[in-house]
């Protein structure tokens, strides 16, 4: 039998993917991108630096202090975006970094561990993902057990543990892709003591361009997000840059923040605090407003570029019988033929 109408292909086909439980019909989504500037369904973790036991003090400014004040002015934007927004410290204490990252990753995880629930169901790969939860929870609730999983204290000729191997792997995913974001927010100290002059911004990737990344990620790229991270690093230094601080560019480095998860990010410098002009600025509470707008600014023209996951739209469930009436002699038409490829491609 020769089928002329492009819908009642269509309607054969997926009844015939259903009947072999390949995918069900509330798979079958719309496809569509959010609104410029739409956050919705993104999340975005902000870490703002070091906490009053650790943090650096010059004359009566304090970073950690100014940290959280911008964070705070961040995560409020972002929220009126629609973000979803995480402050790994909300005080002037932290947890330490061992349970920070366990966190982050313990939410990739979860969002990876839904993603695949809506493709082709693997038990065996859930099974493992819950395992990776459950180690990453147990670092949560005692922070000690960080060290077994994570470089601390830091090791140069240390590799990387199999399982915090396995979980970076698994971060490497469109899911996170297209989804998560890291920022470790700071402000510069000149290497030098007493000097005064250096100044400016700078962002810093992971990379195993960075020699003691590739030793402890044992040569294997679990850095997957490293262009991604130095292309924002690059967005928000061009935004930061409209603010007055000057923009030193952005570079790949090894910290703990963004070595021992896999989400794409950056560590920021916001300036120098040892420079007086740099300073200022960070200690101008209008400054700082404009130094989130700038933020926000860069991170929904970050996301813009990036579609959402096509599960987070209405689902929209074909009705075959109602299409099989149609005219046989009905041109195929563009959507039509552009939804057949879509469920070949989701479930490919
Ligand atoms: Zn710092």
């Amino acid at each position: 039998m020769r089928i002329r109408n492009t819908k009642t292909k269509l309607a054969i086909i997926l009844s015939l993917i259903i009947s072999i439980g390949v995918v069900s019909p509330a798979y079958a989504y719309a496809e569509t991108t959010s609104d410029p500037g739409d956050l919705s369904n993104r999340v975005i973790f902000l870490d703002p630096g070091h906490d009053e036991e650790t943090g650096n003090y010059f004359e009566d400014y304090s970073e950690h202090v100014t940290m959280l004040v911008l964070a705070e002015k961040i995560k409020m934007r972002l929220e009126g975006l629609g973000a979803t927004v995480y402050l790994t410290r909300d005080s002037d204490k932290r947890k330490p970094s061992e349970v920070r990252c366990a966190f982050i990753n313990k939410c990739a995880l979860e969002a990876v561990k839904e993603a695949r629930s809506y493709t082709i169901a693997c038990s065996a790969c859930i099974a493992e993902i819950n395992r990776l939860i459950s180690i990453m929870q147990s670092v949560i609730d005692d922070p000690e057990l960080g060290e077994i999983y994570m470089n601390s204290p830091y090791d140069p000729e240390r590799t990387i543990h199999r399982d915090q191997a396995r979980i970076l792997e698994l971060e490497d995913d469109k899911e996170i892709r297209s989804r998560f974001l890291f920022i470790s927010l700071h402000s510069n100290a000149s290497i030098q003591v007493g000097n005064t002059s250096d100044n400016g911004a700078c962002a810093f990737y992971i990379s195993t361009e960075d020699k003691d990344v590739r030793t402890y990620y044992d040569n294997v790229s679990y850095s997957s997000y490293s262009e991604v991270s130095n292309d924002f690093g690059n967005i928000i230094l061009d935004h930061i840059a409209g603010t007055g601080l000057e923009n030193l560019g952005s570079m790949a480095d090894n910290f703990f923040m963004i070595r021992e998860h896999n989400i794409p990010g950056v560590l920021i410098e916001n300036g120098h605090h040892t420079n007086p002009g740099d300073r200022a600025m960070l200690q101008n509470d209008d400054f700082l407003e404009t130094l989130a707008d700038a933020y926000a600014d860069a991170i929904a023209e970050y996301f813009s570029a990036i579609p959402l996951p096509a599960r987070f739209f209405e689902p929209v469930v074909v009705a075959a019988e109602e299409e099989i009436q149609e005219d046989d002699t009905e041109a195929p038409n563009a959507e039509n033929e552009h939804e057949i490829k879509r469920v070949f491609l989701y479930i490919a």
